[in-house]
């Protein structure tokens, strides 16, 4: 290889790209108009390109490091522009005729902070300078022209592009070839041929990522599991008798799908979504109760300890009487697993010591964002191939959750339990408000939680921060009492603290996020957020999802002093909406798919044009990728995209 070529090749590895395909791939992430204009047409404030001849220039050094030209541009319009190249500098000449493009600014003169520029070698306009140009993401050491000229020559030369979707396909949705989308992706001719672009090439994106789970589906289904059940629901039927209130319709129509995964022979994968409170508990409970039933174990996972208990507790009263025995499996404790009809526990259950034998009929993880791929996978293989359910409050749009879920079927209970109230949510700069909410609350005899944030990077700070505001709670509310949990208590020491403020021992619950995930006080009708605009909107949904679980009115305090806009609008969004949903649509267009879903969970999201809140899109996206008739070009592309092993 040559030298020349070698470096060529570093440079592009640096961006990621390592083949030709990478590089006809490498999008821009963006586009600029270049119009030349003349000099006495300019707006300040817009991008143009002027041509005109250099009359003078000087170069000064404002300090260490930074050096700048400036130039003195004269067009056919008679008038001056002054360019200024930073670091960078061009290698011009007095008399020289250049284009240059660029920002326009005025103050007292006319100027201009060039991003690019060429000379002149006749009267035409230089290549680049007219028409729609990429601007690609760069790195240190790589510029805009080296990477437009690569790909120019790759597009324009002997590189050949497979089309991969049928003609049928592009047909019924109107999408350009491939060969042409790449063209226009990088060179458009107008604004209509890069939209067009623009709209095959996420098509592509969605329709492989929905294509690489219905595989990944098909694979798993394909084996029989090996525990089956009973057709006989008796015990179900006698729990749904013994519970003092009437399932809603969502909770009968998921549970009815479930049942029906259960039943047959292929291992169940189902994503139970439902916004906090909607009553996701019950639903697992009699998968479990199904499992029982046929004598095989039912396994449910949690994240937390103070979870495990409350579900434990909760599950044990419902099952007891039905003669159902449950074991409670943490770090702390560790009941008989091996006989029991029912194991709830942590990630506890996932380590080496602990024998799941194979009765296990089915696994159940609540929460489940909180786990990683592999705590999942974990859980899984230990329990031999049993059937699968995944809990959680996250809420999604549907569409979305069929797009990222999509090796999975999806069940959403889209209903509160009746004679709920919303709670009703302020913000407020100061906490005076807040404290004084929380002192009538609690003469009306119902408890408060008052959340502060942590950060693993604060961590020290924010302790203090949580032990101050306890001490100061304590002494404002008195006779009240007030109760402190925080992460860096003993697991043992946490529950013991949750647990008097469950038993309305405590009237106030100090916290640190760990209240966050799952817990149950009816009694408690009011949630300060302590600096909330350093939580996620998810987080805070979640937070506000532990008051108004009972009868009474209650109230979301948010005390926050916003420093940036996105914070701010985080915030109004919680004041305007109570539906998990509708927020969740809208953190996803603030933050983005991979800040939504954690890094953990994005793996698969290799998405880097196409938007998954284009739900129309989707969802065209994933019935092609179940229709299609595949085919050894659709299957290489695929590979290609996902860097997948040629046996794969
Ligand atoms: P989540 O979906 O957040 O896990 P839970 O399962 O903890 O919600 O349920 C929240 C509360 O609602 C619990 O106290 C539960 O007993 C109650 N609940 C569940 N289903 C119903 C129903 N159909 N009618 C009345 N209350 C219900
Ligand atoms: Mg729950």
């Amino acid at each position: 290889m040559s030298q020349c070529l070698k470096e060529v090749n570093e440079k592009l590895n640096k961006l990621g790209i390592n083949s030709d395909k990478e590089l006809a791939h490498y999008y821009p992430r963006q586009h600029e108009k270049r119009q030349p204009k003349l000099i006495k047409d300019l707006v300040s404030g817009e991008d143009a390109v002027v041509i005109g001849i250099v009359t003078d220039f000087l170069i000064t050094n404002p300090r260490p490091g930074l050096k700048i030209l400036s130039a003195k541009i004269t067009d056919e319009s008679g008038l001056t522009i002054r360019a200024k190249w930073f670091r960078v500098l061009p290698n011009i000449n007095v008399g020289d005729k250049v284009a240059v493009f660029g920002r326009v600014k005025s103050d007292m003169l006319l100027e201009m902070a060039v991003k690019d520029y060429d000379i002149c070698t006749d009267d035409s306009i230089p290549e680049d300078f007219n028409g729609i140009m990429p601007v690609y993401p760069l790195t240190k050491g790589v510029s805009q022209k080296f990477i437009r000229e690569k790909v120019k020559t790759l597009l324009m030369g002997q590189y050949k592009i497979d089309e991969f979707l049928p003609e049928k396909t592009r047909r019924a949705f109107k999408l350009p070839e491939i060969g042409q989308a790449l063209k226009n992706i990088h060179f458009p001719s107008c604004d209509e041929a890069l939209k067009q672009a623009r709209r095959r090439l996420a098509f592509d994106e969605l329709f492989l990522m929905q294509l690489a789970l219905k595989l990944k589906k098909d694979s798993i289904v394909r084996k029989p599991k090996e525990n089956r059940y009973t057709q006989n629901n008796n015990l179900i039927y006698k729990f749904i008798d013994s519970l003092k209130f009437k399932l809603t319709s969502s909770q009968m129509r998921e549970w009815q799908r479930i049942n029906l995964d259960m039943s047959s022979p292929f291992p169940m994968r189902r994503l139970l979504l439902g916004d906090v409170g909607s009553g996701k508990t019950i639903v697992a409970a009699m998968a479990l109760l199904k499992a029982a039933g046929s004598n095989h174990q039912g396994v449910l996972m949690v994240p937390t300890e103070v979870l495990a208990t409350q579900h434990y507790e909760t599950i044990t009263e419902w099952f007891s009487p039905l003669g159902v025995s449950t074991a409670l499996c943490t770090s702390g404790t560790k009941e008989d697993t091996e006989t029991a009809d029912v194991i709830i526990g942590t990630h506890a259950l996932i380590q080496e010591k602990l024998n799941l034998n194979k009765r296990v009929g089915i696994v159940i993880v609540d929460e489940q964002h909180r786990f990683g791929v592999a705590q999942r996978l974990a859980l899984q293989k230990k329990a031999g191939c049993p059937d699968l359910l995944f809990m959680t409050a996250t809420p999604i749009p549907r569409t979305l959750a069929l797009a990222f879920y999509g090796d999975m079927s999806v069940s959403i209970i889209d209903e509160m339990p009746p004679g709920r109230i919303p709670p009703q949510t302020y913000i407020t700069k100061g906490k005076e408000k807040a404290f004084g909410l929380i002192n009538n609350e609690l003469r009306n005899g119902r408890q408060c939680y008052v959340v502060c944030p942590m950060v693993e990077e604060s961590e020290k700070v924010d302790l203090q921060a949580a032990i101050s505001l306890h001490k100061e709670l304590s002494e404002r509310l008195s006779p009240f009492t007030v109760g402190l949990v925080h992460g860096r208590m003993k697991t043992s020491e946490k529950e013991a603290v949750m647990k008097d403020f469950k038993d309305n021992k405590y009237s106030v619950l100090v916290s640190t996020t760990v209240v966050e995930v799952g817990v149950n006080v009816p009694n408690a009708t009011v949630m300060v957020v302590i600096d909330a605009e350093r939580f996620g909107l998810a987080q805070l949904h979640q937070l506000r999802g532990r008051v108004g679980r009972g009868e009474h009115k209650s109230y979301c305090i948010l005390v926050s002093n916003p420093k940036t806009k996105q914070a701010a609008e985080r915030l109004t969004a919680m004041r305007e909406y109570n539906d998990g949903v509708k927020l969740a649509e809208i953190d996803l267009k603030l933050r983005g798919p991979g800040e939504f879903f954690g890094e953990k969970q994005s793996g698969l999201m290799n998405l880097r044009i196409a938007d998954l809140d284009n739900i129309k899109m989707v969802e065209v996206a994933r019935k092609t990728a179940e229709t299609i008739e595949l085919n050894q070009r659709i299957l290489k592309e695929l590979k290609d995209r996902y860097k997948l092993p040629d046996n794969a």
